[in-house]
């Protein structure tokens, strides 16, 4: 039975395909269709979503709880637990009895409220009372230091009219009254916005960190509107982006080029949440060209810092004019923060781009950025890195040790690490503003939520992904329930092929789009989804035609031999240098319109409790490779990538390439080479 497109899917955006199907029993009919975004008008029944005159977000986050992560991703969270975050108590200074979040009189700045952002949210996520409990232990004394103007928090922030620290704290809350439905959260927001709605513009953001990160401010003052409705709020939220510095504008320019080092612009974290600022304002002001700031400054920064794979940009403190290597790192915190700007985007767009981005860094970078027990971690990670060392021979903007793992250093990236597989793990599925549910991030879990009419339905994602293609949903419901599935098609998908209860579907799966199921959905339906993992080869034009293998979501990097030395540290919590025990200066002789004509897959299995080391690789890729012996370290760094075809006179080798994500010593971008 063909069923009209006006009628079954009035509302949706650009409608690309839309297929006739063959009736299911039970079903009185299904629409199979394919869109650029799901619907970007209209109001989710179920979910707490934009509250009027704020524009509709057409991908609506479900309630921490609602997903229950599974396989690879619920232990990466249990490694946390067992990890740095799940103790950082026992190491952190920031942590103790004399913090000014405990006791306001004492100093206290972003180190506390960075960890608790992302602590409550693991303990919500895996719903550990144990992490709860601990988490609202610091909540309670945050919630009670609330003064009788609003202001709470250590009192030397406020005597600097510092806010920044109480923005990363506001998020903390949020997901305390989400989680718990605690009653004391939105009078104490109400009464702290008053509080910042009283300051006079000198005194409202009026430098530094909190200027350039007033955007995450302003995402909580909305968070506060949609349940209160209080519309002083958004003369708030308007003065807040009045008074935060200017993300609309270029973030590059040939001024900052020659301050590169003073300007708070060019801070690889700043830049990482000022991106979506414009983006979080558009919601009120409704204006295009605030996503389209968004999408331009994105562009201008990965055109000359971004060729790597890994979805990071270099900035080893700040971007630095010239140092576009890959060998030039990316921030931990810069790596969870862009994240999170990428999940709050989709949120606001309904865009699927912004989803692979959060993907590819998630699978590609930030593993690499611990110690596969999550027991340490890094400040800088780089695509091209042979040395996790302890030396600071390095070529970065700072001095000293930057690589090496170590569960005692790295105040920021320590703490602030906390919120990326938490948030990551609540973003994986969405409601949609026809009263759908979007299959946003892929990864093995469990989401419960309400859709269509506010039947409660559950689906199970069995899935390996990103390691192997292939996603099977299973609907569990007490009674059917009609509405529509949104499918997120990657941007690197050659394709897919999808069925419903074992039957083919006729969808035209395209790459960054959604296919769209809509049907009376009932208890056992199965759809099954397998993207094609073809392998590709992306040239870098800008690094010598340099070339990267990318299969699926996962970028590929050269197996090199880890020897790991404990190089401080303590018994419990040791720092470790990962030093190399085999040769890192290959290219790679391909050519990169047939890639798969020399790379091809050795090996492909099922992710083990922690796939993301060399040794528990799930899949493996072999490549046809040559030594370059000019390509030297300097220092302990990578030397800078050659400019490529190089001719060696080394011999062929087939070498052995591992996820990068899974890797501490890796090159994932690798000179192209011709025999001499
Ligand atoms: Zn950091």
């Amino acid at each position: 039975m063909t069923v009209p497109a006006k009628a079954a899917l009035g509302g949706l955006g650009v409608l690309l395909a839309l297929s006739g199907m063959p009736s299911v029993e039970g079903a009185k009919a299904m629409t199979v269709a394919t869109v650029s975004c799901p619907p970007r008008e209209g109001v989710n029944l179920h979910y707490v979503s934009n509250r009027p005159p704020l524009r509709p977000n057409p991908l609506v986050k479900l309630p921490i709880g609602a997903i229950d992560p599974d396989g690879w991703l619920l232990s990466q969270l249990q490694l946390m637990r067992a990890g740095m975050t799940g103790r950082l108590e026992e190491i952190s200074r920031f942590l103790r009895e004399d913090s000014g979040w405990i006791d306001p009189k004492g100093k206290g700045w972003e180190e506390l409220p960075y960890w608790l952002k992302g602590f409550g949210d693991l303990g919500y996520v895996l719903k550990d009372p144990g992490l709860m409990a601990r988490a609202r232990r610091w909540l309670e004394v945050a919630i009670r230091s609330q003064q009788p103007d609003g202001y709470f928090g250590p009192a030397g922030n406020k005597d600097n009219f510092d806010l920044w620290p109480n923005m990363v704290m506001l998020f903390a809350f949020r997901s305390f009254q989400e989680a718990t439905g605690d009653d004391r959260v939105i009078p104490l927001m109400t009464k702290y916005f008053r509080y910042e709605l009283g300051l006079p513009d000198d005194k409202l953001l009026p430098g530094s960190w909190q200027k350039l990160r007033g955007g995450d401010n302003l995402e909580s003052v909305y968070w506060l509107y949609n349940r209160t409705g209080e519309r002083w709020l958004l003369d708030l939220a308007r003065r807040l982006f009045e008074r935060t510095s200017d993300w609309t504008s270029s973030i590059l320019s040939a001024e900052r080029d020659r301050a590169w080092e003073e300007s708070g612009f060019y801070h690889g974290v700043n830049i990482a949440m000022g991106i979506r600022q414009p983006a979080v304002y558009y919601q009120q002001s409704g204006e295009e060209r605030l996503l389209e700031a968004v999408e331009r400054n994105y562009r201008s920064v990965m055109d000359a810092y971004g060729a790597q794979p890994g979805g990071m940009f270099g900035a080893d403190e700040n971007i630095r004019p010239g140092c576009g290597d890959p060998r030039q790192g990316a921030e931990t915190c810069t790596m969870v923060e862009l994240m999170f700007s990428d999940e709050s985007l989709a949120r606001i767009t309904g865009e699927g781009r912004y989803l692979d981005r959060a993907e590819e860094i998630a699978f590609n970078s930030l593993p690499a950025a611990q110690t596969p027990d999550l027991k340490a971690l890094h400040y800088l990670t780089a695509p091209n890195l042979m040395s996790c060392d302890a030396s600071g021979e390095h070529d970065f903007q700072n001095g000293g040790t930057l690589v090496s793992y170590d569960p005692w250093g790295y105040r920021c990236c320590q703490h602030n690490v906390a919120f990326g597989w938490p948030y990551y793990a609540e973003h994986l599925w969405m409601a949609t503003l026809d009263n759908g549910l979007a299959a946003a991030l892929y990864a093995p879990c469990r989401v419960r939520a309400r859709a269509g009419d506010g039947g409660e339905v559950a689906i199970v994602e069995d899935t390996d992904y990103p390691f192997d293609g292939a996603v099977d949903l299973t609907i569990a419901a007490a009674r059917p329930v009609a509405f529509p599935l949104y499918l997120r098609i990657p941007d690197w998908a050659g394709g897919a092929v999808l069925s419903l209860n074992g039957s083919r579907l006729d969808a035209d799966a395209r790459a960054g789009h959604y296919v769209v199921i809509g049907r009376t959905w009932k208890d056992g339906d199965r759809v099954r989804v397998e993207f094609s993992q073809r392998i590709e080869a992306r040239v870098w034009d800008s690094l010598g035609g340099a070339v990267s293998v990318r299969r699926g979501p996962l970028w590929y990097s050269l197996r090199i031999g880890e020897e790991w030395k404990r190089c401080g540290g303590t018994d419990a919590w040791p720092a470790w240098e990962v030093l190399p025990t085999t040769p890192w200066n290959y290219g790679l002789e391909i050519d990169p319109a047939r890639p798969a004509d020399s790379v091809r897959v050795l090996a492909a299995g099922v992710p083990s409790y922690q796939p993301f080391t060399p040794e528990a690789a799930p899949v493996l890729l072999e490549a046809k490779a040559r030594r370059i012996p000019g390509w030297k370290a300097e220092g302990r760094m990578v030397g800078r990538i050659p400019p490529g075809p190089v001719l060696s006179a080394e011999p062929l080798e087939t070498v052995t390439l591992v996820p990068m994500g899974c890797a501490r010593l890796r090159i994932a971008v690798f000179p192209r080479v011709r025999g001499s």
